[in-house]
Formats: C-alpha cells, structure tokens, sequence
C-alpha cells in the first residue's frame, strides 16, 4: 500500500471526528429538498481533480448533511446505533481487502467465519453436518434459501431450468423480498401463496395446512415455507414448531427469516422466541438490525452443507487451486468476490461474549418493554402492537401516523416510519438502537407529541 495511506487516513480521522461531534452536538442533519442536493452540495465530478483541503471540505459538507442513523433520534429502519468494537472489525477489512472466496486470499478469515457460523450453529442445536456463509443481507440470505430448497426438491433444474409447478408459502406479513426472490429463481410471483396472520401477525398454521393440501390436490409441487422470527412491521413471530410438523409431513423446506428478531438465540431471556429453531432446515438473522454492526452483517445456516454446496457450488481452475473446499468458501456462497463481513461481528463478540450479545438483545426488549407502557399509560395513544415485539406500533391522538411522520421528517425532529396492518395505520416506534436508554423513549414522545400539539 503506498505510503499515501497515513495522509489520507489522516483526513479520514479529521472527518470521523467532525462527524461524531455533530452526531453529538445536534442528532439529526437538517433535511435538503431533493431538487437543492446538487445545488447546495460540491458533488458534482470534474475533468481536472482537487487538492487535499478542497477534497476535505467537500466531503466534509456531503457527510454532515448525510442522515445521522446512528442518532438517538433515529427510528427509521431496522437499524441504528454502531457497536463500536464492531466498527474497528469493519474498517480493519476494508483495509486488508480480502475476499472470502478461498482460503488463498483470506486466510485466518475463513477460520474468522467459520467459528461464527460454528457458534451460532450451536446456538440453534444444529447439527455437525450444519453449513453457513454471509451472505450480502436478510433479501439476499432468503433468497439462497429459496434456491436452495427448489434444488433439493428438484436436483434437475439447476441444468435444465424448471419444468414443474413449484409453490411457495409465506405469511402475509413476511418480508417483500419474498416475492422479488420466487420471481428471481423462476418461481414465480404468482405461485407464492400468502398465508393469512391473526391480529398478532403470526401466520395462521392452519391455513397454510390447507393451502397446502390445495395444491397437492391440484398436482402442485409445495417445496419451500418461509416462516419468520420479527415480521417487519408488527415484530411478530410465527408459530415455528407447528409449521415445522406440516413441512415435515410432506417434505417441505423449512426456512427461517429472523432477519428481524433473530438474535433474540444470543439471550437466555428471548431465546424461546424462536423456540422450534431447532426442527427448521435453514436459519437467517441479521447483525445489522438489533446489535449495530455495520451494513450488513447476515448470517446463513442451513441444516446441512450438502445442500448449500449443491446450489452454490462451481468449478473454477482460475480460483479454486489450493486448500480443500472446507476452506474456500466460494463453493457454498452466491457471490465470487466476497467482502468479509465476518470480522465485524468478530470483533463485537470476542469483545463482550455471547453473553454481551444477549444482554444486547435484552436491552433492546427493555427499551420496547419501556415504550409499550408509556402508550399504555397514557390514553392519549392506541397501542397496534403486542408484547416481546421490538416494534411498538401506535397513534398519537387523532393524528393521522402519514403526516405526523412526514413532518417530523421534513422539520428535522426526528426519523420514523409509519406501518400498516390489518388496515390500520400507525407510527412502527422501533427500539433497535441498544445504546438508547429510557430518557431517549421518553424524549422520543415528548418530542412527538410537543410537535403534534404545536404544528399539525
Ligand atoms: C429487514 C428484513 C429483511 C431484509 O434484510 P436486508 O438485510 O435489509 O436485506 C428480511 N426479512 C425481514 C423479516 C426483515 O425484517
């Protein structure tokens, strides 16, 4: 690397240390309109470049009035807060730029992933013929294991392309990647059955029973069921072992999306959250959301190995020469350059132990715990949502959830999305940000409601 490194690095510092400090001192970065960025912000690209203080500058000016994700008055996504520890991890793998294809390249990193995967296997009593890879988020990680089960059910149709009429079952309140990824593997869109929820959200067992029977009776060939651990919107969680006996009765792929909630396996507290984990043939959870490491940090398990070295398994002479296919870890995952996003989520649990990971996890639920009884005492709010949900759903009054998000947004009050369930809309409050504590719900009200009372 050349030498330039530790000038740049040191703008780098500089930059980080301004951006901290207004994190800090305001929280949010005031909204531009669209239609001002370009004005307002040196982004245009030149002919000729700029020296080091002009690039500072800019650069400076783009990333202070980027949205602040990691601010107590962020409540936007499933995302928030940066694990420290987490974010050395990362910056060290940008630095190094490995890819995790073979052990060639990556070296110890591999061992890095593997004792993540390892780790979590055990968590969710896997057994030791469990596989496992990172894959580039929770969308992409269902979508492997769509791939996956429609190559088990079907080994032919990864050469000749599909012949049959495979479908798919997820609950109405799943996540929409579901639907993106049956059209991505030639599945379908259309042959994706959408199984009702109860007001909870969690998918009704029932009814996916007789969806099933359905298109068994019409000659259809039911393959793959995606239950999830934290629905997007409402946090629920499907009833696992019960849809784990239907899946089982007609050999059906099982596969859980716990994008959401599943880090709720770190804590002794949550842990029968997922209970039935266990009886699934793959398992997903993503980092990223409730223990803030960087985007994205997903994690991929399936039961068996075999199963994602079928799907995801190729020759390469150019890229496979050395060490066996335990340790070049392109022969189970999508992508052929892999950026290590193992390391990040290393370096958060070397530092604070499956433990610390749990209590993380835990955190999380108490700040939910708090906001869920300040709406229930206070009968100026309806509460939409239920118990060991990280998403507390609500309404402020008669205010309608679309406008009173929109101009908090637009006011630089705060970040907040609405959601919408069984035709109700509300504000979805998530508490993933584990470095809040109980002043920073409570000001997330106050701020609320002073807006709403004030302005609308
Ligand atoms: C967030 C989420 C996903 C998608 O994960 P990405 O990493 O954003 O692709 C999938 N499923 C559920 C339930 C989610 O909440």
């Amino acid at each position: 690397m050349s030498e330039k490194i530790f000038n740049d690095l040191n703008i780098f510092n500089k930059l980080v240390n301004d951006l901290i400090n207004d994190d800090q001192e305001k929280g949010i970065s005031a909204k531009i309109q669209t239609e001002d960025v370009l004005k307002k912000l040196d982004i245009s690209l030149s002919e000729d470049g700029i020296d080091d203080e002009t690039f500072k500058n800019s650069l400076k000016e783009i990333i202070l009035n980027t949205p602040k994700t990691s601010s107590k008055l962020f409540f936007n996504q499933l995302f928030g807060g940066l694990n420290s520890k987490s974010v050395v991890g990362e910056l060290l793998a940008v630095i190094l730029n490995n890819s995790m294809a073979t052990y060639k390249i990556a070296g110890p990193m591999v061992e890095v992933e593997k004792e993540i995967l390892r780790k979590v296997a055990s968590l969710i009593d896997y057994p030791k013929t469990f596989g496992g890879t990172f894959p580039t988020g929770g969308s992409m990680c269902n979508f492997m294991a769509l791939i996956i089960a429609r190559d088990k059910k079907i080994p032919e149709i990864r050469n000749n392309g599909k012949q049959q009429d495979l479908v798919c079952y997820s609950s109405q309140n799943s996540h929409y990647s579901m639907g993106k990824n049956a059209s991505f593997a030639g599945i379908g869109r259309n042959n994706v059955r959408y199984i009702e929820t109860n007001e909870k959200g969690e998918m009704c067992s029932e009814s996916l029973q007789t969806a099933i029977k359905n298109d068994l009776n019409n000659k259809l060939i039911p393959f793959f069921v995606n239950a999830t651990v934290g629905t997007t919107v409402m946090g629920a969680t499907d009833p696992i072992s019960e849809i784990a006996n239907i899946c089982n009765k007609d050999n059906i792929w099982l596969h859980i999306d716990g994008a959401f909630a599943g880090t709720v396996i770190f804590s002794k507290k949550y842990k029968h959250l997922a209970e039935g984990v266990q009886y699934s043939d793959s398992f997903c959870f993503n980092a990223h959301k409730t223990l803030g490491t960087p985007l994205s940090t997903s994690i991929l398990l399936t039961k068996d190995e075999q199963d994602l070295y079928r799907s995801f398994s190729n020759k390469a002479e150019y890229l496979y020469q050395t060490d066996n296919n335990d340790y070049n870890l392109g022969q189970t995952s999508f992508e052929c350059g892999r950026r290590n996003n193992a390391l990040k989520f290393w370096t958060l649990w070397k530092s604070v132990g499956a433990n610390g990971i749990g209590e993380m996890v835990e955190t999380n639920y108490s700040l939910s715990d708090i906001a869920r009884n300040y709406i229930r005492n206070n009968s100026d709010y309806k509460l939409y949502s239920y118990d060991d949900s990280l998403s507390v759903c609500f309404n402020y009054k008669d205010f309608d959830a679309i406008e009173l998000c929109t101009q908090l947004y637009n006011n630089n009050k705060l970040m907040v999305g609405y959601g919408e369930h069984k035709g109700e809309t509300f504000v979805r409050l998530v508490t993933i940000n584990r470095e809040n504590t109980k002043k920073d719900i409570l000001s997330f009200f106050k701020i609320l409601e002073d807006f709403s009372n004030k302005h609308l």
